[in-house]
């Protein structure tokens, strides 16, 4: 006899418990154990390969935790009004006079998520309205419009994720919007701002990307003070730049706000993960107000907009590690990608062994460049005899250029020419701030 959908993969005397208490999974309900201890939460479904002996239940606070099967414990359901969170669609709210028009655009990840309280799971389900029910303030700043282009975890986007989120941003832009904003999931947040910065050059408009890293059901959520600071900045901001709105540190208070070529997740879990790097924020976001940071910023209502949503899936970005073979670069090469990003050792190195297969790579017209895995600093390639070899045969350093910005650029350069001169210009060719003013030494 195979499970019904109901106490999924509960079996054995749990099931019993739970079934002659008339639970499911999604109710509210308390365990007590013994005389004294009390646990209330929802009930989560049972992965197959969890321990059978235990209850799964999600706690108030946002953690799951399992209840250890024992012969003292009772199961009551708690009252139909306290269960279940329902996320209500507010209506739709009138357009009030002198607001900024936003668009809100869901892709997908922990901010545009909600938990399932059947499934236990956190699922990329949130629709536009939903946003605006969480977070009503948001009405008071602008008038929301909002759509999904779809809902995917930000690690199964590709370059065909970008041109179809840059060819929306397009389409609002050519409709007269003041400022969109970019629900993504934060794991390549940085690749997507990155990828937008190049497809969207010099907008009229600020072009907002924001995340979570926690979800909106706990009490720790980041979401809602992310996504009103992104909708500020997209309504009001000076400027018109592709960026990343995320929290600056631990508080509420502060939001930083990135360049898209500049910024990257630093921590898996922490609210404050994203951080430009090699470079300031652009701007931050504290109590309502809007503090810009740098001068070298696109101005809104700039007249220099360049659109070109085009990324070929023909770049890679490849990891230099001690031990590396060189098989791997000539499998990438007989595969036929056309531009290999090295992040390279400290200045921008690789094995000396591995200089004769690039060099014969080189030779076929694929264009090499090099950063550095480094987090921070500049590649400087005229250091070392290796680094000047490298030099020698052609790879092309690309100054303090993140890895996974270069990787995107090449990416985007490869569907604009197969010209391999072409192809060092632009990549050498600051178009979005991604190469840094050269410090003095
Ligand atoms: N890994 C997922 C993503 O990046 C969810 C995590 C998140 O949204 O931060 O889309």
């Amino acid at each position: 006899m195979g499970f019904s959908s109901r106490l999924e993969g509960y079996t054995g005397r749990v099931r019993e418990v739970l079934e002659s208490a008339g639970v499911d999974v999604g109710d509210e309900i308390e365990i007590t154990i013994g005389e004294h201890e009390k646990i209330k939460g929802v009930l989560m479904s049972r992965y197959e390969l969890a321990d059978p002996e235990y209850i799964v239940v999600k706690l108030p606070n946002g953690y799951n935790i399992g209840v250890r099967f024992r012969e003292n414990i009772q199961v009551r359901k708690l009252l139909e009004e306290v269960k279940k969170p329902a996320f209500r669609p507010p209506e739709k709210a009138r357009p009030i006079p002198g607001l900024p028009r936003v668009t809100i655009v869901g892709t997908g990840g922990t901010i545009a998520s909600r938990i399932d309280y059947r499934t236990g799971a956190v699922r990329p389900v949130l629709t536009a309205e939903d946003l605006l029910s969480i977070i009503p303030e948001l009405a008071s700043i602008a008038n929301l419009d909002a759509s999904i282009l779809f809902s995917i975890f930000s690690e199964d986007m590709t370059p065909n994720e970008w041109s179809m989120m840059a060819t929306r941003v397009d389409e609002y832009i050519r409709r007269g919007v003041d400022g969109v904003v970019i629900a993504h999931g934060t794991d390549t947040m940085g690749y997507s701002a990155a990828a937008l910065s190049f497809a969207l050059q010099k907008p009229p408009i600020p072009i907002v990307f924001v995340g979570a890293q926690r979800s909106s059901d706990r009490p720790s959520s980041d979401s809602a003070t992310n996504l009103i600071a992104a909708v500020k900045v997209a309504g009001y901001a000076p400027f018109a730049e592709v960026c990343v709105a995320m929290h600056d540190n631990h508080s509420d208070e502060v939001i930083a706000i990135h360049r898209g070529t500049r910024v990257r997740k630093n921590h898996t879990s922490s609210r404050d993960a994203f951080k430009s790097i090699n470079t300031e924020p652009i701007a931050f976001y504290k109590n309502g107000e809007i503090y810009v940071n740098r001068k070298d910023l696109n101005n809104r209502g700039s007249n220099q907009y360049i659109f070109n949503p085009k990324f070929s899936d023909k770049a890679v970005l490849l990891k230099f590690f001690p031990g590396m073979s060189h098989e791997i670069l000539e499998d990438i090469w007989m595969k036929g990608y056309r531009g290999i990003i090295i992040e390279g050792s400290g200045l921008g190195h690789v094995a000396r062994r591995l200089i004769p297969t690039l060099e014969k790579i080189l030779k076929d017209g694929v264009f090499i460049g090099m950063t550095s895995q480094c987090m921070y600093g500049r590649v400087n390639m005229r250091v070392y005899s290796t680094g000047r070899d490298l030099l020698k045969i052609g790879v092309t350093p690309l100054d303090d250029m993140l890895p996974e910005t270069a990787y995107v650029k090449l990416s985007w350069v490869l569907a604009q020419t197969t010209e391999i001169e072409e192809i060092k210009n632009l990549m050498l060719t600051p178009l979005a701030g991604e190469i840094g003013e050269r410090s003095i030494p």
